[in-house]
Parts: C-alpha cells; sequence; structure tokens
C-alpha cells in the first residue's frame, strides 16, 4: 500500500480522539474525586496500589524490568527500522531516527507482527518452513467450536477439569447473524459457585484467534482454579497473573505440540523447527514489541491523573513517552487540538494497562520455570508443557491460591522466585538476540529519545 494511503487511515482513525478530551478530563477529575473519598491520594494511587507494596515502589519495579529488556528491544527495532528504510526510502523511513507509527502493521504500533515479511525473509524457503496455522485450520475444515474445543484439550491435559455444560450452552462464540454484539473477546465469571462461567467472543478462523481463545480460557480455568475460596480472594494473584495464564499456554503451541495433535506431520514441524529465527522473530515482532508500549500507556495516565501533565500537554506527553519508550513518532505534526490517546479503547473505556505489561513478562518466567521443572534441556521456545504432569501440578497449585497470597508468594509457589524479572524472556530470545546483534553489527543503533 502507498505510503500517504496509510497515512490518510491513520489521521483520520485519531479525528475521532479530540471530541474526547474535555470529557476525559472531567473523567479523570471525577475519578480522583472517588479515589479521594476512598482514602487513596487520587486515582495513580488507587490504580497502583493493588501490587502488595506501595505504589511508588511497584511503579519502580516496573522500569527495573524494563531495564532488563531493553536491549532486546533496542535491536529489534534495529533492525526493523534498517529493512523499513531499504524498503520505502530513507526519505520515508530514516536509518537513524524514530519509526514512523503508520507503517509498522497495527493502527497503534503495538504490534508488528504484519509487518513479519518485509522484515525478515527467512534462510531457507520461507514457504517451505513456516507452519501457515491459519491454512491449517480453514484446510483441515476445524470450525469455531472446535478451535475452543483444541485450548479445552490442552488445559485439561493439565489436569483441569472440563468446561461445563453451561459453558457451552451459553457463551457467545461466533458473531450472531441477526442481532449487534461487542465482539471484543471476554471471559466472564458469572457464577463459579454453580460453575457458571462464559468467554463471549467472535472467533474467527485465523492463528491470532486461536491464541485468543487460549487466552480467554486462561481466565476461566482460574476462576475454576479458585471457586472455593472466600469470595474475597476468588482473583488472581495480581491483575497481570490473569492474563498470563492463557498467554503462557501460547507459548507452548510449538511445531511439536502442533504434531502431537494432528494439525501438522511430523516432517512439517521439524522443517520449522530448523529455522527458529523466523519462529522467534514472528513471536518477537508480538510479543517483544507490545513490552514498551504496555508500560508507556499507564506511565502517561499516571502523570495524567495527578496533574503532573496539564490539559495543555496531554497529546505532546503522549508523543514525548512514545518516543522516548518505543522510539516512534507520528508521521504528521500534530494539530494543536489533538486528542490521539483517545484513538485507542483503554483510553476512554478507563482499563488498566499495566495487567498486560505484567503478563508479557510473566508468561515467560512461568514458561521457563515449569519448562525447567520438567526437566526440558533443549532452547525454551522448543519447549511445550502440554500434557505434562509437572508442570499441570505447579500451574493448578498457583491458581487455586487466588489472591489468598500477596502475589510474590503466588510467584514462588510456581517458579521459586519472588521478584519480577525479564531475564526469562531474555532467555527465551537468545537465538534472536544473537542473529539480531549480528544483523545490527554495521548499523547505528538507538533513536534520539527526547
Ligand atoms: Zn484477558
Amino acid at each position: 500500500m502507498p505510503a500517504y494511503t496509510t497515512i490518510r487511515a491513520w489521521v483520520g482513525w485519531r479525528n475521532i480522539g479530540k471530541p474526547m478530551k474535555d470529557m476525559y478530563l472531567r473523567m479523570v477529575e471525577i475519578g480522583n474525586q472517588g479515589a479521594d473519598d476512598l482514602g487513596y491520594d487520587g486515582l495513580t494511587d488507587l490504580w497502583f496500589s493493588k501490587y502488595d507494596m506501595p505504589a511508588e515502589d511497584f511503579l519502580d519495579e516496573t522500569d527495573r524490568v524494563w531495564d532488563e529488556l531493553k536491549p532486546l528491544y533496542d535491536a529489534l527495532h534495529c533492525h526493523v527500522r534498517d529493512e523499513l528504510s531499504n524498503f520505502y526510502g530513507e526519505n520515508i523511513v530514516s536509518k537513524t531516527g524514530n519509526l514512523p507509527a503508520h507503517l509498522l502493521g497495527n493502527m497503534w504500533g503495538q504490534s508488528w507482527a504484519n509487518i513479519y515479511d518485509l522484515v525478515y525473509m527467512a534462510e531457507n524457503n520461507q514457504s517451505s518452513s513456516e507452519i501457515n496455522l491459519t491454512n491449517i485450520l480453514i484446510e483441515k475444515e476445524i470450525d469455531e467450536i472446535e478451535m475452543v474445543k483444541i485450548a479445552e484439550k490442552f488445559f485439561i491435559s493439565l489436569g483441569f477439569e472440563p468446561l461445563s455444560d453451561t459453558f457451552w450452552e451459553r457463551s457467545l462464540f461466533v458473531k450472531p447473524q441477526d442481532r449487534n454484539v461487542v465482539c471484543h473477546a471476554s471471559a466472564w465469571d458469572i457464577d463459579s459457585d454453580i460453575n457458571d462461567l462464559r468467554i463471549k467472543m467472535c472467533i474467527e478462523r485465523n492463528a491470532e484467534d486461536f491464541s485468543v481463545i487460549h487466552h480467554e480460557l486462561g481466565h476461566i480455568f482460574y476462576y475454576q482454579a479458585y471457586s472455593d475460596l472466600p469470595d474475597i480472594f476468588q482473583r488472581g494473584a495480581n491483575d497481570g497473573f490473569h492474563e498470563a495464564v492463557g498467554d503462557l499456554l501460547s507459548l507452548s503451541i510449538t511445531p511439536n505440540y502442533l504434531q502431537k495433535i494432528g494439525l501438522v506431520t511430523a516432517e512439517e514441524a521439524s522443517r520449522a523447527n530448523s529455522d527458529p529465527i523466523s519462529l522467534l522473530m514472528k513471536q518477537a515482532l508480538d510479543g517483544v514489541v507490545s513490552v514498551p508500549w504496555t508500560l508507556m500507556l499507564d506511565k502517561w495516565r499516571a502523570k495524567v491523573f495527578t496533574g503532573e501533565t496539564s490539559p495543555d500537554d496531554l497529546n505532546r506527553s503522549w508523543w514525548e513517552l512514545r518516543k522516548f519508550y518505543q522510539g516512534i513518532e507520528a508521521p504528521r505534526d500534530r494539530d494543536i487540538d489533538a486528542f490521539d490517546p483517545g484513538a485507542k479503547y483503554h483510553i476512554p473505556g478507563n482499563t488498566p494497562y499495566t495487567r498486560y505489561y505484567l503478563a508479557k513478562i510473566l508468561q515467560y518466567q512461568f514458561h521457563e520455570s515449569l519448562c525447567n521443572q520438567m526437566g526440558f534441556d533443549g532452547p525454551l521456545h522448543e519447549c511445550s508443557i502440554y500434557d505434562n504432569e509437572i508442570a499441570g501440578e505447579k500451574l493448578r497449585a498457583m491458581l487455586a491460591l487466588g489472591q489468598s497470597k500477596e502475589w510474590q508468594s503466588a510467584l514462588e509457589a510456581m517458579t521459586g522466585t519472588r521478584e519480577l524479572s525479564g531475564k526469562a524472556m531474555l532467555n527465551y530470545y537468545r537465538p534472536l538476540m544473537d542473529w539480531l546483534d549480528k544483523q545490527n553489527a554495521e548499523r547505528t543503533c538507538g533513536w534520539e529519545e527526547s
């Protein structure tokens, strides 16, 4: 697509934000008032006091982990920038500056998986080594319900109870023809005492939704696991834990797993395994790329809630943070009345975002630790916890704790450590990092951060 067309779409999408600004500020005002009435020092204090440590210490923790992961992100940024510059030309993508936000294959630049083909060409013939799950689902005529059954089987292989009849009767799996519904995927604990748990999703038969199903079922099996606890403890150890369960399983959707459940042949699996950089690149363009994004979003909100960012500076500070953390900039100067944060669902929807940051980190910590405890000794991206008794036992025990213990203890019960750490993610992507370092050897990496 020519660059000017995507700029129109990018700018148009953001025009919707402008009229939200004053209403958003009013919402913040009301929120702060409510938080004060509950005894907190405003919304920032309320939001970040839920992590079993003082809000300020928790925010420092998130920064500490980001410092660990930044070298990996920087290396990926450097490589992607160079490839995009070669493709579009240096007048559109400079080899030393920020990435223009409209060319990253996603409306917010929060995942770059859609530009995989532009930034990575597999060593061997790409089409022959890559497993295309979307095509497999279509070719094997696996429908929406069967996709959910496959994900359920994964949980059952780990010792979880099968989903209840009411789950299958009352969930929404397919977009209805006769009425409008909110298709944003979600998982609901309607009444866990009688096991009334449901998901609401308009499943499409593709690889992305296959992952999303695992994500949503992660919530469902968490609800189920802690349903015997007193109501007050029927929550995740923290909200990041809740988001991380299904994502943990997604890391186990390896070529060998797909072979085990009959979706690919042994030959296809071994061909995919022979090109680990291709596998890891695809995952990193989503998993690594989203880390600074999930961090910056609430960095912005924290300062807006406290008033440190003045109403006139809302948009400027948004782009300052995007530059600082992500090395991404707007493709055009922004209008004086622009309110670009309004174009992201979770800002007007007022959904905290740090949970996704935590989940991004935690899923790798869970994965590495379970793989080690299983005695797996290959590269982490080849490890699958599917059908493993030890992994299942550890995971079920952790989920069953709900919020009855502080999250550090839940983490310790499963992984042996009480600390959030980026090291597991670095270990997972080690082969990719080594490859990136070689690619970047002659390039100038980094960008001007302010
Ligand atoms: Zn979720």
